[in-house]
């Protein structure tokens, strides 16, 4: 029995920041089911940061946590924590209806410009015309480094003492004395709270520790690398995002990132990618690039979970204390991290959100588990 003063399940980039900041001020222990910290959503994504994606909520958080990528702590990370991609919205001529209402949030304006087809074909050379009856250009758009990202955060939570134990699959949790006892593969552990942080299981860790499960959704979605078109530099290519987002593509060390984009309803699992969705994805590519797809590097899916209104959830369950909700990351988790490690740290607490997080307009009561009941 080793005993603390909180407790997170999951290891992922939600556990992780969150654990990071708490340890400054707690005794804590992140139980990872898995021998690597990164092995689920976390480590699967396509590594983008942008202040236009998501709903409001979603880019309230992404705004407040732009100072920490561009300028994160002293020590943090060895080199930059992102770098410039910018990011080409396209639409054919068919959606001029979606990519009217895609400008009409005051934000995406601000921050995106209305470019020419010429202009769009000029960044992304391989782009068919009849793709681009409207482009946007988001120029603040970067690539993140998520393993600098992720073990920083896990270097900061052992630099103030906290646990990191892998291979503490959570089997059982439940509530006496004041204390969570948790069991798992690595042995028992026991805090008076437990932080679910563990992804597309969240509803599972609920219903083990008898509290009511949200209504998470995990929804699969499909990466796929292929090699880049001979003699072509493709390294200074934005990100190209279907304005319906039905596909996208960037470049990714010297390969080509694609997805379809999808979102398929999944049960929590090790995701594993569909042929269909893999055929899917190039059938996209080929339609809006002179690009033939022949070989295929590497191929992967990974669980986005959202929560029913797709917002992030972080605070504690009513009628469970010490319970506590990091969870909904959605397609959002690695641009949001920051904030959502920081906020979850002062709501766990019992502080004020910081100033700094809030006059990017989050607003906690959006955030709050208690919108469910
Ligand atoms: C293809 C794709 C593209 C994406 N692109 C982006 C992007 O560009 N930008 C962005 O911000 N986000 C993106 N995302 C989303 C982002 O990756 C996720 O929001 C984020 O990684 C979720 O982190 P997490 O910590 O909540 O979950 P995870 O990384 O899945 O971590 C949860 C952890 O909990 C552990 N766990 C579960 N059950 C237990 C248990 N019983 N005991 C112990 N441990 C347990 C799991 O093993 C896992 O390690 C993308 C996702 C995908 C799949």
């Amino acid at each position: 029995m080793s005993g603390f003063d909180i407790l997170i399940v999951g290891a992922g980039i939600a556990g992780a920041s969150a654990g990071a900041h708490l340890a400054r001020t707690h005794r804590v222990a992140i139980l990872e089911r898995e021998s690597q910290p990164g092995y689920h959503t976390t480590g699967r994504s396509a590594a983008l940061f942008s202040e236009i994606y998501g709903n409001e909520s979603v880019r309230a958080l992404s705004r407040a946590s732009r100072d920490f990528f561009f300028s994160p702590p002293d020590g943090f990370a060895d080199g930059p924590l992102v770098k410039p991609r910018g990011a080409l919205y396209i639409a054919r001529a068919e959606q001029r209806e979606e990519f009217d209402a895609f400008i009409a949030a005051p934000d995406v304006a601000a921050n995106t410009v209305r470019v020419s087809a010429d202009d769009a074909l000029r960044r992304c050379p391989v782009l068919k015309r009849e793709a681009v009856a409207e482009a946007l250009y988001e120029d603040a758009a970067h690539d993140v480094d998520v393993n600098a990202l992720h073990q920083g955060y896990l270097r900061m939570l052992k630099q103030h003492g906290g646990q990191l134990v892998t291979e503490a699959g959570v089997t059982s949790l439940r509530y006496s004395g004041g204390m969570w006892m948790a069991d798992t593969a690595a042995g028992e552990f026991s805090a008076p709270i437990v932080i679910n942080a563990a992804g597309a299981w969240v509803d599972e860790i609920a219903k083990l520790a008898g509290v009511s499960p949200l209504g998470f959704q995990p929804l699969r979605r499909t990466a796929v690398l292929v090699p880049a078109p001979d003699n072509v530099k493709i390294d200074a290519w934005p990100m190209v995002i279907d304005v319906a987002e039905q596909f996208y593509f960037k470049p990714d060390a010297g390969a080509l990132f694609l997805s379809p984009a999808d979102e398929t309803p999944s049960p929590p699992c090790d995701a594993q990618p569909d042929e269909m969705d893999v055929a899917l994805a190039i059938d996209h590519i080929e339609r809006a690039t002179t690009l033939s797809i022949r070989r295929i590097q590497s191929k992967w899916a990974g669980l986005r979970t959202f929560a029913p209104d797709r917002s992030l959830v972080a605070g504690f369950a009513r009628g469970a204390k010490g319970f506590f909700w990091l969870a909904g990351q959605g397609g959002y988790g690695i641009q949001t991290a920051p904030a959502m490690g920081e906020l979850a740290a002062a709501l766990v607490r019992g502080e004020e959100i910081p100033s700094h997080i809030v006059a990017h307009g989050v607003d906690i009561r959006e955030l709050s588990p208690e919108r469910f009941t």
